[in-house]
């Protein structure tokens, strides 16, 4: 069967919005909510009205297309969640913004998650001295993510060291443009995330 070339694209299309999953294409007129804002498929332009179900899976869905996880590796970080003190909500948007793949992104090494993956798993980075290439590993405290000198000229993350070092960080990361690290001073909290998600949604979808 032929891949769908614009998977990606169709995944806001189908949210309704965007969800930046194309690095600099998102903010060009390319953008493919810019030019076609309704859902793929034949019957796309006529909006079903959802049900609460719906609603909340939808809810779901778009948190996982934004961060890239599967479903098993999302119901897992739901439980993780549940498990911590606090809302479970947050709980479960603070362990999705401590993955390695979505810290690099955050730090303007990735022009999108998919491509800070990418580079994660090609080993292009270590954190705190060491080399480590699992895009789910979830940073902590203190912790300090580096390019590898090595990769450092490396042609499309070299782009983005050069476009994104005016980038404006998370609060709750530290950028030094001079060694190309970034250090956690603290875990996100819910306003550093600007996600435009309801996530109390996919707490009562989990909760039936
Ligand atoms: Fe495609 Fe990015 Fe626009 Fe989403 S935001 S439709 S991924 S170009």
């Amino acid at each position: 069967m032929a891949r769908y070339k614009d998977e990606q694209c169709r995944r806001c299309r189908r949210e309704g919005q965007k969800l930046f999953l194309k690095g600099s294409r998102c903010y060009t007129d390319k953008c493919s909510i810019a030019r076609r804002n309704y859902a793929p498929g034949q019957h796309g332009q006529k909006r079903a009205k959802l049900s609460e179900y719906g609603t909340q899976l939808r809810e779901k869905q778009k948190m996982k297309a934004y961060y890239g996880v599967g479903e098993r590796q999302f119901r897992k970080y739901f439980e993780m969640a549940s498990n911590k003190k606090g809302v479970t909500g947050e709980n479960l948007l603070q362990i999705l913004e401590s993955r390695l793949d979505n810290v690099v992104y955050r730090l303007g090494f990735g022009s999108s998650r998919a491509q800070a993956r990418q580079f994660v798993n090609h080993g292009q980075f270590e954190v705190n001295g060491n080399k480590v290439d699992i895009p789910s590993y979830l940073v902590k405290i203190g912790d300090v993510i580096t390019v590898r000198e090595n990769k450092k000229e490396n042609g499309a993350l070299k782009i983005n060291i050069e476009e994104n070092s005016a980038r404006i960080v998370p609060a709750w990361l530290e950028k030094d443009n001079e060694k190309l690290s970034g250090k956690v001073i603290r875990l996100s909290a819910r306003e550093d995330i600007e996600l435009p998600i309801e996530e109390h949604l996919i707490v009562e979808l989990y909760s039936k």
